[in-house]
């Protein structure tokens, strides 16, 4: 049986592809690990502490479980990068590099990590920004992302390692908390919309920013991983897109389902970082390679997350 090692599994992405993993391929397949306690968003099944950063640890539970697939997740993110740029640059790049060499000396079957849109840089073709747009990015989660991204391909070229990448845009879930990103407020904003409260948004009404939902995400990921190694002809990390909106946009589509919801904009720090990212992504790539395809519109996931908070119901009740 495959035995797959997740890293980061607490996460907001974590906890959900764990939990999708362990259905597919059952509870005692998947061995969640990360700093953090686990969560019950993540379903049953065995969980270890690992710090990535220290690379006997993940040696030992690669030997323990037998592992055969790893989904390296654990990173700070973009905001709180900013803020702690020593640690941003160890656990980003130093936890990588662990999780490649170990997938190497181990002959792990195949990696998943990802990286992101700040990998662009702030002038890059800002619409349907292109795969082999250049990259200069403007923070340090950004030059993490794109150094990473050429790690990833340098290991599998000079070492074989079959590692696969997609540069998520903002995700986008009601499961899991988000863990200090830029696209946060995408979030928060479902959860201050179903309490009946006014929103103050950190990002100014226009900015526009690609986003996915947390199923198309997980689906996505599972789909490159389950692709034919022959099919993957890009080996730094693979542009993919679902839907592009502003604050405002998504303020609309709330105001659908909850006429009276209130959002107000009051930029911060993290306005200065979304500026210098893309608007809108081209996936053909992804698209052509492994059939690439999201499910869900700006309203449709709308829709999903507000049904799924049960505090929504009492507002209809009413
Ligand atoms: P998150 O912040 O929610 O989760 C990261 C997890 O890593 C946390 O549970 C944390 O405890 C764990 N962690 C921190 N330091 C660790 C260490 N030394 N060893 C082991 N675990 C450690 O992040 P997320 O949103 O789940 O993101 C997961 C991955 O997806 C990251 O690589 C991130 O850059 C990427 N990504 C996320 C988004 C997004 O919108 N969430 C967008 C683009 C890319």
């Amino acid at each position: 049986m495959n035995k797959i090692l997740i890293t980061g599994a607490c996460g907001q992405l974590g906890s959900e592809l764990t939990a999708n993993l362990r259905e597919i391929h059952g509870n005692d397949a998947v061995i969640a690990t990360d700093i953090s306690e686990p969560n019950p968003q993540m379903g049953n099944g065995p969980f270890e502490h690992l710090d990535v950063m220290k690379s006997d640890q993940i040696d030992e539970i690669i030997g323990k479980h037998q592992i055969s697939v790893i989904y390296h997740l654990a990173a700070l993110l973009s905001a709180s990068a900013e803020q702690k740029i020593d640690l941003a640059w160890d656990l980003n790049m130093g936890g990588l590099l662990n999780i490649l060499k170990a997938a190497r000396d181990a002959q792990i079957e195949r990696v998943f990590w990802p990286s992101s849109i700040p990998s662009f840089r702030p002038d890059t073709t800002k619409d349907g920004t292109p795969q082999n747009s250049p990259c200069n990015p403007a923070t340090v989660y950004g030059i993490s992302k794109l150094a990473g991204e050429q790690w990833c391909a340098y290991f599998h070229r000079k070492f074989g390692v079959d590692v696969r990448s997609l540069r998520y845009p903002g995700l986008i879930g009601y499961k899991s908390l988000p863990g200090g990103g830029t696209t946060d407020y995408a979030v928060d904003i479902y959860h201050k919309a179903v309490q009946e409260e006014p929103f103050s948004c950190f990002l100014e009404k226009n900015t526009k920013l690609p986003m996915m939902y947390m199923d198309d995400a997980v689906k996505a990921t599972i789909d490159l991983m389950n692709a034919p190694s022959e099919d993957i002809s890009i080996r730094t990390s693979y542009n993919i897109s679902a839907i592009s909106f502003s604050p405002e946009e998504i303020a609309e589509s709330i105001k659908k389902e909850i006429p009276g919801f209130n959002i107000s904009y009051a930029p911060d720090h993290r306005q200065d970082i979304a500026a210098s990212w893309p608007n809108s992504i081209n996936d053909s790539q992804a698209r052509h390679d492994w059939n690439w395809k999201p499910a869900f519109s700006l309203d449709e996931m709308t829709k999903e997350i507000l049904e799924n908070l049960p505090a929504f119901w009492d507002i209809k009740a009413v």
